[in-house]
């Protein structure tokens, strides 16, 4: 019993996703300064996910091997550290660029928090990938999955990028992810709510989670980021709050 205990008590909740299938590849922005801020804010390009999110890629990734053999998933964006929130928040509060940031001092913040957020794109068996019509984190209306028909209609998207939007989406949503409004490349696991019902918000470094073959003795999982801001631990609120799309 003490040895189970034990092992809840050192496993990370997060896991490593690039080691689940070796097609996968990552272009995780925040590791580097070109992204929406222009500031490096990750220490490493990593994609950590909840273990149940993680096994829902692998779920797409089969669903695209049978329907459209030769794509695999390419991630931009997975677990966010919740201080990391407030780096983006504090650089766009103020400006309109901040209605497309979710609030860290809201009831939910950000589902990349909780490690239930993923954002991506399509590749084909070359690593090149698919047009969807913008560039990832383009913050405009014809990122917006919502008004791909009237961009289709007057031709400021094609058949070719709808498809591939759609394609992204089917495989998302076989895997049992959401997809919403206003970003054609972010999905979660479920609602604002469900979310927060089911996890908690995470604050621990990447570093807390192990890479492949490794492990790691000296940074607990519990740790959290030494930049961490007031007001900045882990939370779990209550849940009441709708679900609203937004930049998260
Ligand atoms: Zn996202």
């Amino acid at each position: 019993m003490l040895a189970l205990v034990l092992l809840i008590a050192t496993t990370p909740p997060l896991v490593d996703v690039a080691p689940l299938d070796p097609r996968w590849r990552l272009d995780i922005r925040y590791a580097t300064k070109d992204n929406f801020f222009g500031r490096r804010v990750y220490p490493a390009a990593r994609c950590l996910l909840r273990p149940s999110v993680a096994q829902r890629m692998k779920r797409a990734q089969a669903w695209l091997d049978a329907h459209h053999p030769g794509l695999r998933l390419l991630f931009k964006d997975c677990y966010r550290p919740h201080s990391v929130q407030f780096v983006l928040w504090n650089a766009v509060k103020g400006t309109p660029k901040s209605r497309y940031v979710a609030n860290p001092h809201g009831r939910t913040g950000s589902i990349h928090s909780y490690g239930a957020a993923v954002d991506l794109t399509l590749a084909d068996a070359d690593g090149r990938e698919l047009d969807m019509g913008t560039a990832y984190d383009h913050l405009g209306p014809r990122s917006q999955p919502r008004f791909e028909a009237r961009y289709l209609a007057s031709g400021q998207l094609t058949p070719a990028q709808i498809r591939n939007r759609r394609r992204l989406r089917r495989a998302m949503r076989h895997a049992g992810m959401r997809g919403i409004r206003n970003e054609w490349w972010h999905f979660n696991e479920g609602t604002s709510r469900t979310v927060r019902r089911r996890y908690r918000r995470l604050d621990i470094p990447f570093s807390a989670v192990a890479p492949r073959g490794a492990t790691n003795k000296d940074q607990p999982p519990g740790a959290t980021n030494k930049n961490e801001p007031p007001g900045a631990r882990t939370t779990a609120g209550p849940a009441s709050q709708p679900y609203r799309p937004r930049k998260d």
